[in-house]
């Protein structure tokens, strides 16, 4: 006999988020993890301590009742600063407002509150050390081991959601069953995760409002500030090849690493080759995915339906998007479950396969010290952006602090990129040091391009 509740896999970020969803609707749900509770136990496996939130992760949160958690507990920052390889530092404002930030939340934290906010509801049971391994994706049976017994638990469900991940087994099934194909996108990049400590005060050892950034063309590391005055750091280096993610094996290569691209972070961190071997490392990974649904039985949400790579530090934020698209059409198709997993992944594939383009082109951004025409090309793009606010938004701001959907989003960019390029190679705005001579040049350049461009909040 199939429950009335909802099956779903992974008891990670998304997992648990759109548990709660459901119970708001008042629709049950089992959710099954492979992993101990994460309330009771260390973190385990590979993960990254801190993560950014911004406004569409917020919105997620917000969605459930958890905008709370969101005031107390992450740290914002309004600008990240560039510390380039000739020495320069480069500070640069993400937004216009005072709600521009992007905030570090700790992604161990986060994960606990959404599941107990889950379970609060009354509506949700988790099932910890219970592994995904079978599915008949027609008759809703999936089969769990359980990881303490080695039991196999079989149950019948209507509806599966599997938000287990970029590795999601779901998926595999689905693609075993010939209902789906992956692409797997390997960019043959890695990451250590890192820390700079706080000082004897305790306090942080670099500015803390600031995200930070080191680009070293084939390496980049990036600081976010967390709690008690420390900086988690990402550092993301090439997979193979000399000084790489599987040729540094000792301290000696950690070491020659950072006294060739980061010098000047090596005195910051005691505890570097400590961590460098001991902190979460992983290759980097990514996928596109055919189709997300079988009829309207099994649904993948999340990283199990497009991990994305993190240089735009939008994977989460994306997954946590993925949850209110899927409740906005809720209200659209009256609580009908099994219209939404038929309709879902029409409505959001275009968005998750645009974004997922630009976090991997994002990558030649920040891995290269600003030079003269990326901050010319940074300067008119705000300026237009200040002047026209109805009609002009960086990429970034639109990406980080607004809910323009993510493809319509990617193709302002290009276009606004396709302008500003033209703009910059008539070579007019070069010279200009006044800020005022510089707003009327735009003007009388951009005012006749600006009139013919449709506004972004029709
Ligand atoms: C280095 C790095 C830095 C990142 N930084 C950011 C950032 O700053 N901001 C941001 O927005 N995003 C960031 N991301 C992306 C973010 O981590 C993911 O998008 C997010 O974790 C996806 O959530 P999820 O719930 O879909 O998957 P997961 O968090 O991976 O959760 C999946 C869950 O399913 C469970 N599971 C897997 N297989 C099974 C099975 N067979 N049976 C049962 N359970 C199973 C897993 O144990 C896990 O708990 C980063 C990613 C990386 C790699």
């Amino acid at each position: 006999m199939s429950t009335n509740k909802v099956c779903i896999v992974g008891a990670g970020l998304v997992g648990s988020m759109i548990a709660s969803y459901l119970a708001q609707r008042g629709i049950s749900s089992d959710i099954y993890e492979k992993r101990t509770d994460i309330r009771k136990d260390f973190l385990s496996g590979n993960r990254t301590i801190a993560m950014s939130i911004s406004y569409r992760g917020v919105k997620g949160l917000n969605g459930i009742g958890l905008s709370d958690f969101v005031t107390d507990h992450t740290i914002p920052k309004h600008s990240r600063m560039v510390h380039c390889d000739n020495g320069k530092i480069i500070s640069q404002k993400y937004g216009s407002k005072a709600e521009h930030t992007i905030n570090t939340i700790d992604r161990k934290f986060l994960n606990q509150t959404l599941l107990n906010k889950a379970e609060q509801s009354g509506l949700v049971s988790s099932f910890f050390q219970h592994q995904c391994e079978s599915l008949n994706p027609d008759s809703g049976e999936i089969s769990f081991v359980d990881l303490t017994s080695l039991d196999t638990v079989t149950k019948k469900y209507n509806w599966i959601i599997g938000a287990d991940g970029l590795f999601s087994q779901v998926r595999n099934l689905l693609e075993g069953h010939k209902i789906l194909k992956t692409e797997y996108i390997d960019v043959h990049y890695g990451y250590r995760e890192l820390l700079i400590p706080a000082d004897h005060n305790n306090r942080y050892q670099l500015e803390g409002d600031f995200v930070h950034v080191w680009p070293r063309d084939k390496y980049i590391m990036v600081g976010l500030p967390s709690n008690n005055g420390k900086f988690t750091c990402n550092l993301f280096l090439p997979s193979d090849g000399e000084l790489s993610l599987a040729s540094i094996q000792t301290e000696e290569q950690v070491l020659e690493l950072f006294n060739k691209k980061f010098p000047l972070l090596k005195p910051l961190m005691p505890t570097l080759t400590y961590d460098y071997f001991n902190n979460a490392a992983s290759n980097i990974n990514a996928i596109k995915c055919s189709n997300w649904n079988h009829k309207d039985k099994v649904l993948l949400i999340g990283d199990a339906a497009h991990a994305i790579v993190p240089y735009f530090a939008m994977g989460m934020n994306t997954c946590f998007e993925d949850c209110t698209i899927f409740d906005n059409l809720m209200d659209k198709y009256d609580n009908d479950l099994s219209k939404v997993f038929t309709v879902y992944g029409q409505y959001r594939k275009p968005d998750t396969d645009a974004i997922s383009d630009l976090s991997y082109k994002n990558f030649s951004e920040i891995s290269k010290s600003p030079d003269k025409n990326y901050h010319l090309k940074w300067k008119l793009d705000r300026t237009i952006w200040d002047m026209y606010p109805e009609k002009w938004m960086p990429c970034y701001p639109m990406v980080a602090f607004s809910d323009i959907p993510l493809s319509i989003a990617v193709t302002r960019t290009e276009a606004q990129n396709d302008i500003l390029m033209q703009a910059i190679e008539t070579g007019q705005f070069d010279q200009i040091s006044n800020d005022e001579s510089f707003k009327q040049i735009v003007h009388a350049y951009f005012d006749p391009i600006l009139n013919t461009i449709e506004p972004i909040f029709a």
